[in-house]
């Protein structure tokens, strides 16, 4: 479980672009892409861009450079809305989930009418 906002993912998107795109294993070459007036183009191209904008840029200039929003989205899994920043879930598998804070708010209220409705158990130390 970890934080993630789309100021976190503008700032990692020429990092992710590059290992999307760029196939260090076999051809050691940038793969091409779909430009914005839809020709080809190397995906270098993007990429400089993106490094051209330095270690913080906007989410605005990420999504000019990128041609779309798809590198700084946050959506939410339960609510299905985009977000700016949400709870980031299973980091550590395939199936990457994102919450965002009115969710985990209804999820707390929730989870927090289920917990004084069940009694409380006794102490064990206590029963001998
Ligand atoms: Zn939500």
């Amino acid at each position: 479980m970890d934080i993630i906002t789309q100021q976190n993912k503008a700032n990692t998107t020429a990092t992710r672009w590059m290992e999307k795109y760029f196939d260090s294993r076999k051809t050691k070459m940038w793969k091409n892409i779909i430009g914005p007036e839809d020709q080809w183009i190397s995906s270098e191209v993007v990429f400089d861009k993106l490094v051209e904008l330095g270690d913080e840029p906007t989410v605005k200039d990420v999504i000019e450079a990128t041609g779309n929003s798809s590198w700084t989205d946050i959506t939410c899994l339960e609510c299905g809305c985009c977000v700016e920043a949400a709870v980031l879930f299973n980091s550590k598998t395939e199936f990457v989930f994102h919450v965002c804070h009115e969710c985990l708010s209804t999820a707390m209220s929730l989870i927090g009418k289920e917990k004084k409705s069940v009694p409380r158990r006794e102490d064990p130390e206590s029963i001998q």
